[in-house]
């Protein structure tokens, strides 16, 4: 049985005195509700103040992105250790956004799922394909593909820690979600894609979050399917109650 898992992404969103108070609202607004993971992932100019709220708590914070090297002349980068030092425990890695605007491509992702492993932070590993790419009928190469060349050279110690959340593009921010069915379809091809590489145990306890217009409607339903174990979530993770509401129905 594994213990479902959601995260906020709060993306590039906020101040510093909104995304404190943000944070405070959550802590409050769960306590004593278990039975799931929850973490908050603020840009990281908020970090250190979202630790400071949430202490005492058991929610993790996070990073929405890490740089490959752990210092050195890499301009307005943060590198794993860093993150590390102000209290993340984890940090979310490839997400689309950053794919396909900024251009990272698997093999940098790659080396960015090394680099947080090193230093101890919990991997969130993005994946998901764009609308033409599923109208070709290339789901799985492209998620396929995003998840071995994402996961290359990882052990399966290393892959105790790493959560994979498949985000179909075309459902992030838009207001069309993925159906329970097709969620399920594909976090059963990445399910056996871990097995086939790191064998049964790490497949069956590898936490697989769905990601694309998660709210408090539409959560149960996709938490309901087999491999579906949380959600990342971005717009309605910045309001305390979407959020709340989507983790107590992912329970
Ligand atoms: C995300 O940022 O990973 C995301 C899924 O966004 P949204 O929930 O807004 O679609």
């Amino acid at each position: 049985m594994r213990t479902p898992f959601v995260a906020g992404n709060w993306k590039m969103n906020l101040l510093a005195d909104t995304a404190k108070a943000l944070a405070v609202k959550v802590k409050e607004k769960l306590d004593g509700v278990s039975g799931v993971e929850v973490a908050v992932c603020p840009p990281f100019v908020f970090l250190k103040d979202v630790v400071e709220a949430v202490r005492g708590s058991r929610i993790q914070v996070g990073g929405q992105n890490v740089y490959t090297k752990d210092s050195g002349a890499f301009t307005g980068e943060v590198s794993a250790p860093m993150l590390k030092s102000v209290g993340c425990t984890l940090v979310i890695i490839g997400h689309s956004e950053r794919r396909h605007i900024l251009g990272e491509t698997d093999a940098f992702i790659n080396e960015k799922m090394k680099a947080a492993l090193k230093a101890g932070l919990k991997p969130i590993l993005c994946v998901g394909e764009l609308l033409a790419e599923r109208d070709a009928g290339k789901t799985e190469e492209v998620v396929r593909r995003q998840v071995v060349e994402g996961l290359k050279g990882l052990t399966a110690a290393d892959m105790a820690t790493v959560t994979i959340a498949y985000e179909p593009v075309w459902a992030i921010g838009t207001g069309r979600t993925a159906t329970p069915q097709q969620a399920q379809e594909v976090h059963a091809i990445i399910r056996g894609l871990i097995r086939q590489q790191f064998g049964a145990a790490v497949a069956d306890g590898l936490r697989i979050q769905y990601g694309g217009s998660v709210k408090a409607d539409n959560a149960k339903a996709l938490m309901s399917q087999p491999d579906v174990d949380g959600a990342l979530v971005g717009g309605a993770s910045l309001e305390v109650r979407s959020f709340a509401d989507i983790i107590k129905n992912s329970i």
